[in-house]
């Protein structure tokens, strides 16, 4: 199921910028979606070069990464089971869940913290069982996401994209690095006090002047929203006629428009950004709307 899949790249209209450019990962798949579809390619090569058929991970009950998980798991013929940050609740994403067949496991935040106990306390005795950690972050993710750079046909000033723990990030610039690429990566961390996804992607690849944080672009925090934000994403799809997510996606375009009016960038600029997908991320912010 990954086989090789190029996703179009589309130039979209949106004043002011003359060369504004689209990777559209979140047409990859509805529910393996985006940059966790990138991930899970090579994760799941593990899984099954070392025989292993029940995948184990975790998330909050709004994870993009549990879903698609879960989704992989039904479509390879494998088991998955989730250990779910927080007290048992029913919501759109682990619905989907639980119809691909996902067990799902409610645990308090404080036994969520120690992912490797849950893991041994549950499966120790389960020769099954595949130890996948939360967003799928790990080595075997970072080939899958640096393939987003290896799909390219052209080359580009900009490259932007949205980050939670940087994994993709860490992939993008390795990408970037091996086809020695003059691209500039700007990542937009969704966290407060995003500067760690620094010393995240050195654990896979060395920085360079290639790469460029902006750290102001967090709203507030992971899975914060101002009202500012809303609006900009309500704008930006009538406009463009894509969906963004308020977690991830929104952040990153809002900082797009911020950094060229602030003439960071250029609006003859070649940019690039990666739609990482994501977009049932909406459901747990309908009232924000
Ligand atoms: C998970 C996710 C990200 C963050 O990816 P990291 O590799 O953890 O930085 C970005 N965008 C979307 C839509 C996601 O679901």
């Amino acid at each position: 199921m990954f086989e090789e899949i190029n996703s179009p790249v589309q130039k979209i209209g949106l004043a002011p910028f003359n060369n504004l450019f689209v990777k559209r990962d979140d047409l990859i798949d509805p529910y393996i979606s985006g940059n966790k579809w990138r991930k899970l390619k090579y994760i799941l090569a593990k899984a099954r070069e070392e025989n292993k058929t029940h995948l184990i991970t975790f998330g909050g009950a709004y994870s993009n990464h549990l879903v698609a998980t879960a989704a992989a798991a039904s479509r390879s013929g494998l088991k998955s089971t989730a250990f779910v940050r927080g007290e048992e609740v029913k919501n759109e994403m682990l619905l989907l869940c639980s119809l691909f067949g996902m067990k799902l496991i409610f645990v308090d935040r404080e036994s969520y913290k120690d992912k490797h106990k849950l893991f041994e306390r549950h499966f120790a005795n389960d020769k099954q069982a595949f130890f996948i950690d939360e967003g799928g972050a790990s080595p075997q993710a970072i080939p899958g996401c640096a393939e987003i750079i290896s799909e390219l046909t052209e080359t580009y000033d900009h490259i932007f994209c949205a980050a939670g723990t940087g994994t993709t990030a860490a992939g993008l610039l390795k990408g970037i690095q091996q086809h020695q690429l003059n691209t500039k990566l700007n990542i937009i961390p969704v966290l407060k006090g995003g500067s760690f996804i620094q010393d995240e992607i050195e654990k896979y690849t060395p920085l360079s002047d290639h790469l460029e944080l902006h750290l102001d672009y967090h709203f507030g925090g992971y899975a914060k929203t101002t009202p500012e934000l809303i609006e900009s994403i309500k704008i930006f799809t009538a406009k463009t006629g894509l969906l963004l997510d308020p977690v991830y996606t929104s952040k990153m375009f809002y900082a797009i428009v911020d950094l060229q009016k602030q003439g960071i960038i250029g609006k003859n600029d070649k940019i690039l950004a990666i739609h990482t997908g994501g977009l049932m991320g909406l459901f747990g912010m309908k009232d924000k709307f």
